[in-house]
């Protein structure tokens, strides 16, 4: 394991905020690993951070200490019973292309993931969701090294305690577990999804399949969201907010058009859309310096270039007053943030 100094994570963000790591390793290969446990051991003072593609994250400052890149690969069938196949990934494989193998190899479950970036390692810390399908729905198991004992350990979904972008590992214990490897439960009766934001009636009359659902997805995905390869992001910055029922109705007495979903197996809950609560105190393509909101979507805040990360923060705390002012309703960040 190779440590370098003062390394530029520039382009190992998605906001692309330039920022340095005091130090930096990547982890290529299993005794990369080990090495790290015990480097660890001997710089018990030095803070660690875990990165994947660095898609939800915003580096509010450099990090002063240890950035670890997971650079594990590797994707394999590993069984299949009569109901389904069972894949495993590593962590540091690229989420969206490992999406796509699986349905080059005739597995369907992941279709309506596709091209949400970053790693699969990381996938299970936010339990990632699109178009809906959660990692939960498709996750048989997961396993992980702790950074702090060198136990390796099998997580069940159970054991994950997901919920919505939501995980033991991000609400918990972030930094102490490494993913190592995902392994999915992809049925061979293929249920698809399509009645969802406009998947149904782009592939109206046409036979669905895996790749006609994950084409129409990363379509859909490409007209709605910036390329943070060309517009600096982190996708969806606010979680959409869940609220008892009876406070929904008095923003609906309030607010005709405020939408409200259920909560799936809570009838007391709704959940509503953060972007239509930015959007109504007219967020959308605000811009200050290079920090701002995408233009075709006031849930993406974006970087046009040169913005800090606290200027990006900035931007994020004005909204979440505002739309706390307007509708009583606080925003919770999606994204880790780093940095003071
Ligand atoms: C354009 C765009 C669209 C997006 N759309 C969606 C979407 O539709 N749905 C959605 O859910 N998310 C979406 N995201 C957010 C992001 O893609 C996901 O959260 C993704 O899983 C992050 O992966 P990453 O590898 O980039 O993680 P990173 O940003 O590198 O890390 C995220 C967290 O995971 C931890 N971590 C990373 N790797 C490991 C590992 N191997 N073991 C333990 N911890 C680890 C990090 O410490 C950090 O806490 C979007 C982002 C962008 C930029």
């Amino acid at each position: 394991m190779q440590i370098q100094e003062n390394y530029s994570l520039k382009v190992l963000n998605s906001f692309g905020i330039d920022v340095s790591a005091r130090f930096f390793t990547k982890i290529n290969a299993p005794e990369d690993v080990d090495a790290l446990i015990q480097w660890r051991a001997e710089h018990t003072d030095t803070p660690c951070l875990l990165l994947g593609g660095g898609s939800n994250m915003l580096f509010r400052s450099g990090y002063d200490g240890l950035v670890v890149l997971i650079n594990l690969k590797g994707r394999t069938q590993v069984s299949e019973d009569d109901d389904a196949y069972y894949v495993q990934a590593a962590g540091g494989e690229n989420w969206h292309e490992f999406v796509r193998w699986t349905i080059d190899q005739g597995y369907a479950g992941l279709e309506n993931l596709s091209l949400i970036p970053g790693t699969v390692g990381a996938a299970p810390m936010q339990n990632i969701g699109a178009y809906g399908v959660e990692l939960a729905d498709r996750m048989q198991s997961l396993q992980a090294v702790d950074l702090l004992t060198g136990e390796h350990r099998e997580f069940s979904v159970e054991d994950c305690q997901f919920a919505y972008r939501d995980s033991f590992f991000k609400s918990q214990q972030p930094d102490r577990w490494l993913i190592i490897a995902v392994t999915f439960r992809l049925p061979k009766q293929a249920q698809w999804i399509t009645a969802y934001a406009g998947v149904d009636s782009a592939i109206a009359g046409q036979e669905p399949s895996a790749r006609l659902i994950s084409d129409t997805v990363i379509a859909l995905r490409q007209s709605k969201l910036p390329d943070p390869k060309v517009i600096g992001n982190a996708g969806s910055f606010f979680k959409n907010p869940i609220m008892p029922i009876e406070q929904w109705h008095e923003l609906k007495a309030r607010f005709e058009s405020i939408p409200g979903y259920p909560v799936a197996g809570n009838n007391g809950l709704i959940k509503t859309s953060a972007g239509w609560l930015i959007d109504q105190c007219e967020w959308k393509a605000f811009r200050d310096g290079d920090a701002g909101v995408y233009e075709k979507h006031a849930l993406v805040l974006v970087n046009h270039g040169d913005a800090s990360g606290a200027e990006v923060w900035a931007v994020a705390e004005r909204i979440q007053k505002s739309v706390e002012e307007r509708f009583g309703v606080w925003l919770e960040a999606e994204p880790r943030v780093i940095g003071s």
